[in-house]
């Protein structure tokens, strides 16, 4: 009788996958500029809110109240990622990580 045995490429796959939401994913309290100049200059912009939206789905499961958010955020030239960076946030999302402001927030 076979054993199944595990798969390795669908164990490193489950491995990679996992790795890549933590990665990508929010980190607890991390504020929306924060998480997006780390994911903008990662993974860049995809010239969509994408990574707006993941941010605002983490919240949600934070029982954080966003509402509204994108209208925001839309109102003041932010139609995707790197535009909420630079025209909402003023924050340049091609700055080198270690000379980024620090957040206010401090996350
Ligand atoms: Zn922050
Ligand atoms: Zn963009």
């Amino acid at each position: 009788m076979a054993r199944t045995v595990p798969d390795p490429v669908e164990q490193a796959e489950r491995v990679v996958r996992k790795r890549l939401v933590e990665v990508a994913g929010p980190r607890g309290a991390e504020c929306l500029p924060c998480y997006l100049q780390r994911v903008v200059s990662t993974y860049g912009c995809h010239g969509t809110l994408q990574w707006t939206h993941r941010w605002q789905g983490h919240q949600r499961t934070r029982r954080v109240r966003t509402g509204g958010l994108t209208q925001g955020l839309r109102d003041r030239g932010g139609f995707c990622d790197c535009e909420v960076l630079m025209n909402v946030y003023d924050v340049d999302p091609c700055v080198p990580e270690e000379e980024r402001r620090p957040c206010a927030r401090v996350c």
